[in-house]
């Protein structure tokens, strides 16, 4: 849950696909315990992340149709991911995404 401008097209597209996979595991009522114990999701956060994202990918006029239901913008809080470390652990497993970052801190500061 990093700042999507500073990600690369394969960790944009790999996020976007994996809230999709995340709300179809939910919706089917199967768990997602494993990726809330690992501090990977906030559930009541996969609608707005999702638009986010989709924002992103339209600005770089990637293809987008697989909208989410509104009911997803009101569910239960459960889970907490720590958007420090996740940046953090992006950017230095990922050289695309760390330029993206670079150029974006001092773009804005
Ligand atoms: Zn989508
Ligand atoms: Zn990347």
């Amino acid at each position: 849950m990093v700042d999507p401008r500073i990600m690369c097209r394969q960790h944009l597209l790999g996020e976007h696909a994996e809230i999709h996979m995340l709300i179809e595991t939910i919706s089917r009522g199967n768990s997602v315990k494993g990726y809330l114990d690992k501090g990977l999701l906030e559930v009541h956060s996969l609608y707005n992340r999702h638009d986010e994202l989709v924002k992103e990918m339209k600005r770089r006029n990637y293809r987008h149709y697989s909208a989410i239901s509104k009911k997803w913008k009101q569910t239960n809080i459960m889970g907490s991911v720590n958007r420090e470390k996740n940046l953090e652990q992006l950017i230095n497993r990922c050289s695309r995404c760390r330029e993206g970052y670079e150029r974006i801190s001092t773009k804005g500061k």
